[in-house]
């Protein structure tokens, strides 16, 4: 059992279609733990990016982020982490559309910044940005309760 992080990014929000789509992938596939609107102002793509500051598409990136609500899911399955990111596709649209046509990324990603959805890559980045988001939430004893419900 596993915990990951899970994020619609603004431009597939507004998009009725996408957002139907994305939402019922999330719950035919996970169990929902928490699950909010937010807008992920500069503040917070600024920790959230961390590790991309000053790379040439950051300023684009967390401009894009804070231009509307997005929607964050903490998800819950067996190998979370790497179902997701698999649903999702690549993080580059062009490769998504080429390598995994029915991913998220290759159908709703409109570009490398605006590829729909967000996924953690390892579970030191799902429990960090799960706290930047969800500072509530307690990773370690959420996770104790997915195992014994196992
Ligand atoms: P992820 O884990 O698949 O989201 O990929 P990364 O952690 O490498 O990048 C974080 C986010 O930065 C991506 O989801 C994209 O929105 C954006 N990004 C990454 N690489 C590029 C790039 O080469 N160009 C642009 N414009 N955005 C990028």
């Amino acid at each position: 059992m596993e915990i990951t992080f899970a994020l619609i990014k603004p431009h597939a929000v507004k998009n009725i279609v996408a957002l139907q789509y994305v939402t019922e992938i999330i719950k035919n596939n996970f169990s929902v733990l928490q699950t909010k609107e937010v807008v992920v102002t500069k503040q917070l793509a600024s920790r959230f990016y961390e590790e991309h500051q000053g790379k040439f598409f950051y300023n684009r990136l967390v401009t894009f982020m804070g231009s509307g609500p997005s929607i964050a899911f903490v998800l819950a399955s067996k190998d979370s982490i790497a179902k997701w990111r698999t649903i999702l596709g690549p993080t580059k649209v062009h490769k998504a559309i080429y390598s995994s046509p029915d991913s998220i990324r290759s159908l709703y990603g409109l570009s490398d910044t605006r590829n729909a959805c967000h996924g953690s890559d390892s579970l030191e980045s799902a429990s960090r940005e799960i706290s930047i988001i969800f500072p509530d939430f307690d990773y370690q004893e959420e996770l104790r309760k997915q195992m014994e419900s196992v």
